[in-house]
């Protein structure tokens, strides 16, 4: 499950210290030994640290706020200078401030809105024009089931995850004749840090609403986005795969 040439396939993990990210990060590395995972980082960075010094040769750190254009243009540059090319982008880093919208401050939905669609965007257009001299690219954007099935509370992240669909959506056709393909997954509860916030009277709840009665685990994300970044899936493009154990 190489890319277009054999040797190294590089990747661009996006939120690579949380937990999806993380999980996505180590699965590439144990499924594919040509994968040289760069891990995208902001603040935190000690979980990514340690599955760098687990795969020293094939995996690294490297700076990225996804909200700042620069901080994209350094990590493409750096990417591409040690690699000679970037093949796999997975745009995973988000966040949720929920309020509903009559108490919503500025801030939680100009930062929503910030990190969890500007960024794809700005993500998307800083790896686009090395794709398309490579021929060949693969971009998986992290929706969310909020896209499609938004709880109470959550306008901003809702329109933001919606968002991130119809861009992904738009922009497969844009480079569909390229070699690229442009995917995004609606992941519905997945045990990371971001459910952490749940009691365990509200987590039970919610299991009560999932048809497998249980969340998703990394893996079971990340398997999809493996699948969706892999050299055979090049017919797939402008989907949005929904991983959320039968919800909707
Ligand atoms: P986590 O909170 O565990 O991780 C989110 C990661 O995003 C963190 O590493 C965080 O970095 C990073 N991040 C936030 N803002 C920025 C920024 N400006 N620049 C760079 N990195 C940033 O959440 P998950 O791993 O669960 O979520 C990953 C993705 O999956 C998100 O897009 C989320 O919306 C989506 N998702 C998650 C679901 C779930 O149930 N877990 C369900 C549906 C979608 P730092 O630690 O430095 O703040």
């Amino acid at each position: 499950m190489s890319g277009k040439t054999a040797g190294v396939r590089s990747i661009l993990i996006t939120g690579a210290n949380g937990g999806l990210g993380l999980g996505i990060a180590r699965y590439f590395l144990e499924k594919d030994p040509d994968a040289k995972v760069w891990l995208g980082v902001r603040s935190n960075r000690g979980n990514a640290e340690a599955l760098v010094r687990d795969y020293p040769d094939r995996s690294a750190l490297v700076d990225l706020d996804v909200t700042a254009k620069e901080s994209w243009e350094n990590a493409v540059a750096t990417i591409t200078a040690a690699d000679g090319r970037l093949d796999v982008l997975v745009n995973n880093a988000g966040l949720h401030q929920d309020h509903l919208l009559a108490a919503m401050p500025d801030e939680a939905w100009s930062s929503v809105i910030s990190t969890n669609l500007d960024a794809v965007f700005l993500g998307c257009r800083a790896v686009i024009r090395p794709m398309m001299l490579n021929r060949f690219g693969r971009i998986v954007n992290i929706a969310s089931l909020s896209a499609i099935l938004p709880p109470l509370g959550q306008t901003n992240y809702a329109a933001a995850k919606a968002g991130v669909v119809a861009l992904s959506q738009t922009l497969a056709k844009e480079v569909a004749r390229s070699g690229i393909t442009v995917n995004a997954i609606l992941p519905g509860y997945i045990q990371t840090e971001a459910l952490a916030h749940m009691d365990e009277e509200a987590a039970k709840r919610a299991k009560a609403g999932i048809p497998m009665r249980r969340f998703g685990t990394p893996s079971e994300v990340a398997a999809a986005v493996f699948f969706l970044a892999c050299h055979d899936a090049a017919y797939v493009t402008g989907s949005a795969l929904k991983i959320d154990g039968g919800i909707f």
